[in-house]
């Protein structure tokens, strides 16, 4: 199989916090590995910009370290690492005050696309879309790219909207959640959208419920300080899962185009039920074999902050009348996996003698650690001694489906910045979105402020709480395990 790498119009792009930890272990790999693609046109330019106080030879000299530390050396070619560092420029510019702004405006060009990436604090998204605005540096066709947390409620997420929407359109701003950008979300709508099998059952009366786990093996660590502000609620759920169960919820678009697919995705989250107490479980990584607890990673041994949510939600429309979506996400868990797997229901009649076991079709849709698909189905065991049914996989990964291909499979983050750079905003949120995801969780968060809730402790490297385990028995379900 050939891939097919189709290069984009020249651009700049910008990235704010250029010397970032974002910036050097996602975006600038990326955008190398976009470069060996040959995706890039000659023409195309990329600027660190930051307050550190270096010269264009030392910023080239950091990446070109970043790109040996987080690309693997079978993935790296030394001559190209080489040209592509090259290509590097860096100004020093501060967002908040006047430095550098003048030699930014000078250096961008106005006759290609302009792209900047806000990978920096939110808190100067706004100084940052001010000062672009002001210099001259933007103009309409520009691009700003912003990372997440957008917002911590409602309110801040509102605000953060206005502050950006003095200076640029909505159809300039590109709100980024790297989970739309895995090639198996897509999939995802094409398994959905490009094949009559699953459309028809898709829905309450062949589907019995639906899991969305994303769940990781590392702890807050050093970035305790920040998480214990936010919490798996705000730093997992109201973005990534929810747009997960968004794609899988939605209906089909008239179209695979930005506002089509982000209506669609805008209605599912207004259709969700508020969501009662018992249908949730916080939870916080106890101490274990001389590993810190959550609270000694937060430094803060009275904290309440949740670094483990279970969930039970209802999307309230025709298709999904009664079905439940179980959302599940945490640090320090067994495995690093992430997946959404749809369970289908029993057949309606059992024709073969009852073995005690329950079958049913089951597809999963992998995202972490290895992308893929697979689709449980029912069958004969094979031999004599009558019938007995077993459940066999039909297994699609994409590194066995596309050979050594596979590698050509952009990863998230620079098929997003391609993404922005053609102009095509269907895998990013808009603020519509992002305010109606935030008007839902927040009276979840504020019940927990309220009661004073107090999350259960679960060990490092299990499922999370016994409790959410009970939440599904009690529904006569079971979580899959969490493996990768
Ligand atoms: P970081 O390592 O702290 O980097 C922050 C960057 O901002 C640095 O390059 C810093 O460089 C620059 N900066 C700080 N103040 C500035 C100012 N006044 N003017 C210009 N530049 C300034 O943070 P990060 O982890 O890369 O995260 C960046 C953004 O991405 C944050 O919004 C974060 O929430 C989001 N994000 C990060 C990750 C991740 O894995 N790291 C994942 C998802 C989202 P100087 O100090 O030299 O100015």
């Amino acid at each position: 199989m050939v891939s097919r790498v189709i290069p984009v119009e020249p651009f700049d792009l910008v990235i704010f916090g250029g010397t970032g930890d974002l910036a050097r272990r996602k975006i600038l790999p990326g955008l190398y590995r976009r470069f060996v693609a040959g995706q890039m046109p000659k023409e195309a330019r990329i600027i660190g910009a930051a307050r550190s106080d270096l010269d264009t030879a030392g910023y080239r000299k950091m990446i070109h370290e970043a790109i040996h530390e987080f690309i693997a050396e079978k993935d790296r070619d030394e001559t190209l690492v080489q040209e592509f560092c090259k290509g590097l420029e860096y100004v020093t510019i501060d967002a908040m005050g006047e430095g550098g702004w003048k030699e930014m405006a000078a250096l961008i060009r106005q006759d290609v696309i302009g792209a900047f990436y806000f990978s920096v604090a939110p808190s100067l998204f706004g100084a940052l879309a001010e000062r672009l605005h002001l210099h001259g540096i933007s103009n309409d066709t520009s691009r700003i790219v912003v990372e997440k947390p957008f917002g911590r409620d409602l309110e801040t997420a509102r605000e953060l909207n206005a502050v950006l929407a003095e200076h640029f359109e909505e159809s300039q701003i590109y709100r980024i959640d790297h989970y739309l950008g895995k090639e198996t979300v897509q999939n995802l709508m094409a398994v959905r959208f490009a094949n009559v099998l699953f459309e028809p059952l898709w829905n309450a009366q062949y589907i019995d419920h639906i899991q969305i786990t994303a769940a990781e093996t590392v702890g807050v660590g050093g970035r305790g300080g920040y998480y214990d502000k936010s919490g798996a609620m705000r730093d997992m759920v109201q973005n990534h899962l929810m747009q997960l169960l968004c794609l899988t919820a939605m209906e089909p678009p008239s179209k695979f185009e930005p506002n089509a697919v982000r209506d669609e995705k805008l209605k599912v989250i207004r259709s969700l039920e508020p969501v009662e107490p018992h249908h949730i479980v916080r939870g916080q990584y106890d101490a274990h074999e001389g590993e810190p607890s959550y609270r000694e990673d937060a430094g803060d041994l009275k904290s309440r902050t949740d670094s483990f949510v279970a969930m039970k939600c209802h999307v309230a429309n025709w298709r999904w009348a009664g079905v439940p979506f179980y959302l599940r996400t945490g640090k320090k868990l067994a495995d690093r996996a992430s997946e959404i797997v749809v369970v289908f229901k029993e057949p309606p009649h059992h024709v073969f003698d009852a073995d005690g076991k329950v079958h049913r079709n089951v597809l999963s849709i992998k995202l972490q650690p290895n992308e893929g698909m697979n689709l449980s189905v029912t069958i004969k065991e094979p031999g004599p001694g009558g019938m007995r049914l077993m459940d066999v996989p039909l297994d699609m990964s994409f590194a066995e489906t596309l050979g050594d291909n596979a590698d050509a499979v952009p990863e998230a983050y620079e098929r997003l910045i391609m993404d922005v750079i053609r102009g095509n905003q269907t895998l990013f949120m808009r603020g519509d979105e992002v305010e109606a995801a935030w008007s839902w969780v927040d009276p979840i968060i504020q019940g927990w402020e309220a009661r004073n809730d107090v999350p259960k402790t679960y060990d490092v490297g299990s499922q999370g709480p016994t409790d959410a385990e009970t939440m599904m028995r009690r529904d006569g379900r079971e979580w899959m395990d969490i493996k990768a």
